[in-house]
């Protein structure tokens, strides 16, 4: 299916030859036998306005050869009756030709009207209203590249219908090659963690595009380029691109992103560039992932054939919970999921804890722990490891745990669309063009964010340099330096940037998996051995690798510098840098050179720390203590740039509903968990 003009019976002539299939033109095959003439004598009898009727009532008529491939004609689509039976008999493959080369062919063909041409429309404006016929009937899309060759179409259509039949599948970054589970995204999503406390990733080659492909992404807009991303590794039995395309619209709505961007790029100085990833909802880049996560876990839901409740236990460093708050209230009534969130009561700011303290809904708690991060993420493992809470869930309410932090693979996937989305703003700012390189510098705390951006690596979008900053936890700065991970003589240590506050950083052990080409085994012997004696040590090849094949560069920033560069960034540029993003220019300005733009992943938006950030600019800090709205107010008015983030001021105001703290232990944290369960 596809443009008249976009080689489907060329193509389908082609596949048929190469999969010894037979193959039915619809125009030549189907519709002039019927109709006992040629289809051009046929539109001149019954005109233009009847043609589609006509064309879509014989269709109705047309059976399919099981194992036959079909072309149909560039109007077919437009008959939705029509359509809908010939889809019911197969597979839909939409041929995505730009719509330039349609035209040059179109013109080469000396074709200058096309059935459903109104008078005064151009080619271009037919073209543009049918296309959105072809949007809302394929299945899987065969996006070609400029002047793209039909043999060349065949072989990638060839490569869809065989990937069709053998979808993606995950397992265990902990298990070995041979007695692998294999699970589907629908599983993964729901269970959050594998069984043996691995992490799921993919056990197959990432999809990946050509810089042809993504040429034609970057005249597109954040939305279209999160389709044609996502649906490269969600399949349609899951999720068909319909309803994926409604999902990102949804999830990327205007009502949620105060930019119309969603993620904008925004130039800081000579070659280095910001990736705004802070104007969602609850300002930090947590919103860019769950706002479309909490839908496709409902989704996965739906298609599950028991009836089980879903918990997601969330532990958060201050920005995942209420992104996950915000993200999986907006389910449309779906009761079956509950979400209860864990923070450390005194490692996160006034506004993230304001932020999640005053979500008043039934289906939600959040709990203050008297503990840092790493010993609620700990604690919400041990659970999900438990057999016997498992159990106790299970039996006693039909809930089953699940988790929306980075260790979700549901979490992670989301988030390499910005990543490449990032780099295609460059390609169309003519900062770069297509296939040259550039660097990503990222604060990092769970190693989930920077990951992303070695998958988009991965699917092809030419990152160079991957720099991993860390405040004064930088126990993973170490790690790239030595090869040792030592927890041993580390303490957690409360910082201004509280979302990198993390020693145990658990998407390291996916990049791990990834850099060691999927050794299970090994994986598995270094975070068993973390888990146990606090410390593991890989061999030097594998430091290599991480330096020579992935390019990643580590290092890390102090609190007095943190804050230093806060104040000097703001003087000089008038813009204002949050903590963690501070955090990430200096590293950034210590590996920033000439010959690539750098992109510094801009985590959070500065009303999200206003204590700090007011600190950090030496201002006056409001007598009041507990309620930030003062300090918010002040730095509105002081900053220029980026602007305000309304939600926020919004959302500090609203009074505080959750009030437990409670200590870190499992056995104390279980008992909340079945409190909360009983009251379902
Ligand atoms: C979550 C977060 C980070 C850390 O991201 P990871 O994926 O955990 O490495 C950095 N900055 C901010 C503001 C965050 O919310």
């Amino acid at each position: 299916m596809g443009s008249p003009g976009c080689g489907k019976t060329t193509t389908g002539q082609l596949l048929s030859a190469r999969l010894g299939r037979p193959v039915t033109d619809i125009d030549d095959d189907f519709l002039e036998p019927y109709w006992g003439m040629p289809v051009a004598h046929k539109l001149s009898l019954v005109g233009n306005k009847m043609f589609i009727q006509e064309e879509g009532s014989a269709l109705l008529k047309f059976q399919a050869n099981p194992g036959s491939i079909v072309s149909l004609t560039g109007s077919n689509p437009l008959h939705s009756e029509a359509m809908d039976h010939v889809a019911r008999s197969g597979l839909v493959i939409f041929v995505d030709v730009h719509y330039e080369d349609i035209l040059q062919r179109l013109h080469k063909m000396k074709v200058d009207r096309l059935v459903t041409h109104r008078e005064g429309q151009s080619i271009a404006d037919v073209l543009q209203y049918r296309r959105s016929f072809y949007e809302k009937a394929y299945d899987l899309r065969a996006l070609c590249e400029r002047f793209e060759s039909v043999e060349s179409v065949t072989t990638k259509i060839d490569r869809l219908v065989q990937n069709f039949s053998s979808p993606m599948n995950y397992a265990s970054t902990r298990s070995d090659s041979d007695g692998k589970a294999i699970h589907h995204f629908q599983d993964v999503i729901l269970r959050g963690l594998a069984e043996d406390g691995g992490l799921f990733v993919p056990g197959k080659e990432f999809p990946s595009l050509t810089w042809g492909e993504w040429s034609r992404l970057v005249e597109l807009s954040f939305q279209e380029r999160a389709l044609l991303i996502l649906e490269r590794w969600l399949h349609p039995d899951f999720v068909r691109p319909q309803t994926l395309s409604a999902i990102i619209d949804k999830a990327y709505s205007r009502s949620n992103f105060s930019s119309e961007d969603v993620i904008p790029i925004v130039k800081l100085e000579e070659n280095q560039y910001l990736m705004e990833t802070f104007h969602g909802p609850t300002a930090s880049f947590k919103d860019a992932a769950l706002q479309i996560m909490p839908q496709l876990f409902e989704q996965a839901i739906t298609k599950e054939t028991n009836s089980a409740r879903y918990l997601i236990l969330v532990a958060t460093s201050g920005d995942t919970g209420s992104a996950v708050l915000d993200g999986f209230s907006k389910l449309s009534g779906n009761s079956n999921v509950r979400v209860m969130v864990l923070y450390p009561e005194h490692g996160i700011s006034s506004v993230q804890k304001a932020l999640m303290t005053s979500v008043d809904s039934d289906s939600v708690k959040v709990i203050g722990v008297d503990g840092d991060f790493d010993s609620c993420q700990s604690a919400i493992k041990a659970i999900f490891r438990s057999q016997s809470v498992n159990e106790r869930l299970m039996d006693a309410y039909n809930i089953k745990l699940s988790a929306a932090n980075s260790i979700n693979w549901g979490r992670l996937l989301p988030q390499v669309v910005y990543h490449a989305s990032a780099y295609l703003d460059l390609v169309r700012q003519g900062v770069i063009g297509m296939g040259d390189e550039c660097d990503v510098c990222i604060p990092t705390g769970n190693f989930g964010n920077i990951l992303a951006a070695f998958y988009a690596r991965e699917m092809g979008i030419p990152y160079k340099m991957f720099i991993c900053a860390s405040n004064v936890n930088n126990i993973l700065t170490e790690f790239f330096q030595t090869g040792i991970y030592d927890l041993r003589q580390r303490k957690l240590q409360v910082s201004t940037s509280p979302a990198i506050d993390i020693l145990k950083s658990s998407n390291l052990e996916r990049f791990l998996h990834l850099v060691t080409g999927g050794d299970g085994p090994m994986i598995k012997n270094w975070f068993e051995g973390l888990h146990k004696d606090g410390i593991f040590k890989v061999p030097n090849e594998v430091l290599e690798t991480i330096s020579d094949k992935f390019n990643l560069v580590s290092d890390w920033c102090s609190e007095e510098q943190c804050a230093k560069t806060i104040r000097t960034v703001f003087k000089e540029t008038g813009y204002l840098l949050d903590p963690h993003t501070s955090i990430a220019k200096t590293v950034a300005d210590r590996q920033t050179t000439s010959e690539r733009p750098m992109i510094i992943c801009s985590t959070a938006h500065y009303g999200k720390f206003p204590e700090d950030v007011s600190r950090a600019l030496q201002l006056p800090l409001p007598a009041e203590n507990d309620d930030c709205s003062g300090v918010l107010q002040q730095l509105k008015t002081v900053s220029a740039l980026p602007s305000f983030n309304q939600g926020l001021e919004s959302a500090v105001k609203k009074p505080r509903v959750h009030n437990s703290v409670i200590s870190d232990d499992m056995k104390n944290i279980t008992r909340e968990i079945e409190t909360f369960c009983a009251e379902w």
